[in-house]
């Protein structure tokens, strides 16, 4: 007999409306219910689990390091965070990493970084330049220099030093720019904002201007990192690189870590300018070696790339045939625009169905798969995605 399901815990602060679901268990593409009811999750933790829920490889990485070594202190080096910092820097020119737990603490270390570099190289300049609609995190700097509407007067007053520029506008990037800048901070791809990219045009022309201005180009990667659209890096399909870059999300698995990249030159951190308790211990970042182990293997992100091909025709048929908006996005970070407000019943209808689905925005569904995703569980997402749109389009 399967258990009556418990009422969700009601000791917990409200923070976001939540289905009266529990899930116990996850497997690959799927999560299970309490009543044992699977769902094709395209959610997949906000874009966390690259490799799906509890896979083979991680789940034996963590185990091995939780019976080995799990925290000896930030004081003293570990070998998975050594090891993991050279794989990703082994990738790029960006040979400096600091680990963090989450991609806003990430993003508050190049924020920290980019201020300390201002003072020591350009005069005392601070001030960051960042994009309307963009999202860097939850801390009160990060909040800052997000660009959600709402987020200037929510916990005001806001850190200051975040002038605000419009994404794919450079005149609106150069307008801001004065003695006081330091930096260009920006997603290569707004998530958040309703999967949103960056022009890689534009990208190449913000990483020209920060060049002749001297300024440091810091790139947001905690969504679009780690395989997501299909390279390791998002800003290599415009074949740029970035000063500073974080990642986050996809780079753990599904266990909090998130880290800082910073080319040597810019790595001005001094003992006692950053840290934290959980900065870089093992357990975390052994699950991190796993996954870009895995990210890299023979024929991997090539993978992603075809899979996510897929995925992009089906939501483009899907689209005609429900006469519906445009499909966003590169590799497996994609949006559907369902061009009217319908995206949140659609979420609902989709689950009903057993499918979980993401609306960032009241038009905006948003597709974030396991990056292992099949041909077949991808049809299969599809379908369930036209049955539901099928019956909120209809009502
Ligand atoms: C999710 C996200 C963050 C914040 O990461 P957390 O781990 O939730 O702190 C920052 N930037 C981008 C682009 C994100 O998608």
């Amino acid at each position: 007999m399967p258990s009556v399901p418990v009422a969700p815990a009601s000791n917990l602060m409200s923070i976001a409306p939540r289905p009266d679901l529990v899930f116990v268990r996850g497997r690959g593409a799927f999560l299970f219910d309490e009543r044992g009811r699977g769902y094709l999750d395209w959610v997949q933790g906000w874009a966390v689990n690259a490799l799906g829920h509890s896979p083979p490889v991680l789940v034996a990485a963590l185990a091995a390091q939780a019976a080995t070594l799990i925290n000896p202190s930030p004081a003293f080096h570990n070998a998975p965070a050594a090891r993991l910092a050279s794989l990703l820097a082994r990738h790029g020119a960006l040979d400096r990493v600091f680990f963090t737990s989450s991609g806003a603490e990430a993003n508050e270390g190049a924020i920290k970084l980019a201020r300390k570099w201002g003072r020591l190289h350009k005069g005392g300049a601070h001030e960051i330049v960042t994009f309307a609609d963009a999202f860097h995190g939850r801390t009160l700097a990060t909040m800052s220099a997000s660009g959600k509407p709402g987020w200037d007067t929510m916990f005001a007053p806001q850190v200051p030093g975040f002038p605000k520029a419009r994404l794919n506008d450079l005149d609106s990037v150069a307008r801001v720019i004065g003695d006081a800048t330091v930096a260009v901070m920006l997603e290569p791809i707004q998530g958040e904002a309703g999967v949103v990219p960056a022009d890689p045009a534009f990208l190449r022309a913000v990483r020209a201007l920060c060049d002749a201005r001297g300024l440091l180009l810091i790139l947001d990667e905690v969504q679009t990192g780690c395989g997501r659209t299909g390279r390791l890096f998002a800003h290599e399909h415009a074949g740029i690189e970035p000063d500073l870059m974080t990642l986050g999300k996809g780079i753990g698995g599904g266990v909090p870590l998130a880290a800082l990249l910073a080319r040597t030159r810019f790595a001005c951190f001094e003992p006692g300018d950053q840290g934290g308790t959980y900065c870089g211990n093992p357990l975390a970042c052994a699950a991190g070696v796993a996954v870009v182990e895995t990210l890299l293997a023979d024929g991997f992100l090539e993978g992603v790339r075809r899979v996510g091909a897929r995925l992009r025709r089906g939501l483009a048929e899907l689209s005609r045939e429900l006469g519906l908006g445009e499909v966003r996005g590169e590799g497996l970070l994609l949006a559907l625009d369902t061009g009217r407000a319908i995206a949140a019943d659609t979420v609902v209808a989709a689950r009903d169905a057993g499918l979980l689905l993401n609306a960032p925005r009241p038009t905006v569904l948003r597709l974030m798969p396991a990056l292992n995703s099949t041909d077949a569980e991808i049809d299969t997402g599809l379908a369930l995605m036209r049955e539901a749109l099928r019956a909120v389009a209809g009502r």
